[in-house]
């Protein structure tokens, strides 16, 4: 190892507690074993390191000193990038009141939680001109996939990203506010009503889809990918919005300090004044009733329920449902209100069997406003019919009465079922309204910009079936994020007959493969909700036994390699181990509801429940419109490996083939099956399936379809990513941050490991022709008097940069390291 010189150097000392902390080196020797020693003194006193191979960077990584590149508005170009000076770039610029730092293609955005004046319509202008502020922004990426819009006629996405309460729906927020304010003039003139009706979805979406959690008040419970659409003269005519994977739990219960979605404490509160709707839906304050009171929290300090429904009900006007369909949701959600209290004791001591008294009140106005008779619903709510046999004879029914605890089960599960459906047929509604086809907005969409904002990487103490859903996702955005930063580079580099060394990239295409192959978990899990008896004891065998030999990396370790019991398993997923209880799995994917429950509501006289409760709600899809293909058609390895025939499951259809020949018509869908219970649709997580399909579509099973749905969209669009991240060391504390909790998001988000690679590369890059057509103001000879483009490229950075490894001249583009592009334009802004 080559002896360096210590003294004198300022350097970064990891810490236990702070991440890093700034120390100097104060002397330097060798000790026996040849190893050099140093002495160093940082705030925590005094203490000595051995510097070894490996910990030459890891431990004393070297200062940047100047406030310049303390405060540089990209990460990628630090002089001497490494973590602690990354981290005190982000730091500095935070406690500067910058929120927003570039990390090459992505924008890392901190949530300040506070106000900072910086989302202005005169802001949006600013950054729509046509020299826009080089700041880093959000509005810089809306700016910039705009631009991808306008100029490539390439649909756009934009990922947000980050752990709950990181800012992404505010974010999501922001960038839907710049389309609709940015292509009006300087003097605000109003926004048009299209664009409008796309903000208005925010507070509809929020009241029926967010809720108040520990981690933040406003938590949204549910995935969306919002599309804008653009007309050819990149105005924008419509949207369309896509959801996955709504919590299903929060309805019926709720932690403590947390409470169920907003829209039944804004509805309990908001119609208090209301006395005949207060009437008709009979309700009381929303600490009456079960599902809103668990987390005691039915009244949060600084919400006005009763306000926020007034902007609730406004927002769905714009949006075409009108006050009469309004009052049909709110019955049918008091109906959920009025179901939870449904009384449901045991008949004795002695048997087991539920009861429910014929004259509860809440099971009187729970029937009432589903239209259903109550003593049919009263009797619905103790049994259940099991099937016999293969053929669904009536005389191959068995009635059962349930006990107090499955009874209870079972209304829950009911209750779950109405809400999902509800909020499906609320989406259904939206987007008929925000792209008509009456109007023929939807033949005029050209292009979209999308809008991901979707719950980020999850690891708590204990993580159940949910989590390992949302984390599924996230290994689904990460791989498109490392195949877009990565591979793709790289390969155009070949292609481009550059020579850049080969960058190892870290690949989760096998923790992918682990989980959605035709053996991977979702598929052993579906499996095992198909047999009659199967267990999540069951699946936990069976996961190790089918998990573990293929997969070389151990990404699947089970309770023979940990100490968390024999529920538990691991998987090491791209930011974090994470160790999953096993238990629920089973009940979760299956999410069945009793059939006497369906069949009640298929009786049903209220054609509101009906209609909700019966219909067909297979999301409506956005006009397919695909993008030029300027750039190279990714071909990520998404595709699932063909196992090893040894591994077969003894040749059974899995659900996903099933599915999948559903949608290709090769065999008859469900509601063929049952006319009255549509399936599940493919792209709808939170729909349910026929039931009386045996390999109905399972919840894992559709969330897996509906993502790879998504990702060949995504994969179809230019990407941009924003990054968002919870700096505070406690809840909701302003400009607060914490090095740790900051690292440990960058890390997560994989920014640290993209920041190594992409200063590695050439971040930007242009086609000589564009380049010529942007950069010619710079050379005094005319490009025409130059043979071609390519040789008027060479000459304009020949002129410009005199570092000539700063650039690489490819077979059909320029390619520039970090800064450059930056360089040019502020050259041609002095010139123009
Ligand atoms: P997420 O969707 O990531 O869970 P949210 O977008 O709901 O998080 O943000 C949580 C809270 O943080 C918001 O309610 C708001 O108070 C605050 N917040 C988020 N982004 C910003 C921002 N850019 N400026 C100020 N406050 C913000
Ligand atoms: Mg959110």
């Amino acid at each position: 190892m080559a002896v360096r010189n210590w003294l004198s150097i300022r350097s970064w000392l990891r810490d236990s507690v702070h991440g890093w902390i700034t120390a100097a080196v104060t002397e330097s020797s060798t000790n026996g074993k040849g190893e050099q020693l140093i002495s160093v003194e940082s705030e925590n006193g005094s203490s000595q390191i051995a510097v070894t191979h490996k910990n030459t960077d890891e431990r004393l990584p070297l200062r940047s000193l100047s406030l310049e590149q303390d405060m540089a508005d990209d990460l990628t170009q630090l002089h001497i990038l490494n973590e602690p000076n990354l981290l005190n770039t982000i730091r500095t610029r935070f406690e500067h009141k910058l929120i927003y730092t570039y990390s090459g293609i992505v924008l890392v955005a901190l949530n300040p939680y506070a106000d900072t004046a910086i989302y202005s319509n005169h802001h949006i202008h600013q950054y729509a001109k046509s020299t826009p502020p080089s700041d880093p922004h959000i509005y810089s990426v809306a700016r910039a996939a705009h631009d991808g819009i306008c100029n490539a006629k390439r649909n756009q996405t934009i990922i947000v990203s980050g752990e709950s309460g990181a800012g992404k729906t505010v974010s999501a927020r922001h960038i839907m506010r710049y389309f609709a304010v940015a292509g009006k003039s300087n003097d605000h003139t109003g926004i048009t009503s299209t664009e409008e009706r796309i903000l208005a979805t925010n507070p509809v979406m929020e009241a029926f889809g967010n809720a108040k959690t520990l981690r933040n008040s406003n938590s949204s419970r549910f995935g969306r990918y919002l599309q804008i659409y653009f007309d050819d003269k990149s105005s924008i005519v419509g949207a369309h919005i896509r959801i996955f994977l709504l919590e299903r739990s929060r309805l019926v219960y709720q932690p403590q300090n947390e409470r169920n979605t907003h829209i039944f404490y804004q509805l309990c509160a908001g119609i208090r004044t209301d006395y005949s709707l207060k009437r008709e839906l009979k309700l009381g304050t929303a600490d009456e009733y079960n599902y809103l009171n668990q987390g005691k929290c039915s009244r949060l300090s600084g919400v006005d329920d009763a306000s926020n429904f007034v902007t609730t009900r406004r927002a769905m006007t714009s949006l075409g449902i009108d006050n009469n369909i309004q009052k049909q949701i709110f019955k049918l959600l008091a109906a959920l209100l009025h179901l939870g209290n449904i009384e449901i004791s045991q008949t004795s001591s002695a048997r087991q069997d539920a009861s429910v008294s014929t004259t509860d009140s809440s099971l009187l106005r729970a029937a009432e406003l589903l239209g259903v008779s109550a003593t049919a619903f009263q009797k619905g709510l103790m049994q259940k019919t099991i099937g016999v046999g293969r053929i669904r004879a009536e005389s191959e029914k068995i009635v059962t009465s349930l006990n107090k605890d499955q009874a209870i089960i079972a209304r829950d599960s009911l209750a779950r079922l109405i809400y999902t459906r509800l909020f499906d047929w609320l989406v259904i509604k939206l987007n008929a309204t925000l792209l008509s086809t009456e109007t023929g907005a939807s033949d005029r969409a050209r292009q979209f910009v999308g809008v991901l904002d979707i719950y980020g990487f999850e690891h708590f103490q204990k993580n159940s079936f949910e989590q390992f859903c949302i984390n599924y996702a996230n290994e689904k955005l990460q791989q498109e994020f490392n195949n877009h930063t990565f591979k793709l580079s790289q390969e155009e580099y070949d292609r481009e007959g550059l020579k850049v060394a080969y960058i190892n990239y870290p690949d989760n295409q096998p923790c992918i493969e682990m989980i959605e192959s035709r053996v991977g978990l979702l598929a052993l899990l579906d499996e095992q909700c198909r047999l009659p008896a199967g267990t999540d004891t069951g699946l936990r065998s069976k996961m190790d036994e089918m998990l573990r030999p293929p997969y070389k990396k151990a990404l699947f370790s089970g309770s023979k390699s940990n100490s968390l019991g024999a529920g538990a398993f691991t998987v090491a997923h791209y930011a974090h181990d994470v160790t999953y209880d096993v238990d629920g799995f089973l009940e979760k994917n299956r999410d069945v509801v009793p059939e006497e429950h369906k069949n009640l509501l298929n009786e049903s006289q209220n054609p509101f429940v009906k209609e909700v409760c019966t219909a067909d709600l297979t999301p409506t899809s956005p006009p397919s419109i695909v993008s030029t293909p300027t750039q190279p058609i990714r071909t990520p390895s998404m595709s699932v490996r063909s196992p090893p025939s040894r591994m077969s499951l003894n040749n059974r259809t899995s659900v996903d083939e099933l599915s999948s020949a559903f949608n290709k018509g090769h065999i008859r869908s469900p509601s063929a099956l049952s006319p009255s219970w549509p399936p599940a649709s493919p792209g709808s997580p939170s729909s349910i399936g026929a039931p009386t399909l045996r390999k109905q579509p399972t919840l894992g099973g559709t969330f897996k379809m509906s993502l790879n749905n998504l990702m060949t969209t995504i994969n179809d669009t230019d990407t941009h990513y924003i990054r968002c991240i919870k700096p505070a060391s406690q809840e909701n504390a302003s400009w607060s941050f914490d090095n740790q909790k900051v690292l440990s998001q960058l890390r997560a988000s994989g920014v640290l490991e993209t920041i190594r690679i992409s200063r590695a590369g050439y971040p930007s890059k242009m086609t000589f022709d564009k380049f010529v057509e942007k950069y010619e103001i710079l050379i005094s000879q005319r490009p025409e008097k130059l043979n071609n483009s390519k040789t008027t490229s060479q000459k304009i950075l020949e002129g410009t940069i005199t570092n000539k490894s700063l650039y690489a001249i490819g077979k059909t583009k320029v390619f520039l390291r970090v800064g450059v592009l930056a360089h040019l334009d502020k050259l041609r802004s002095i010139l123009s």
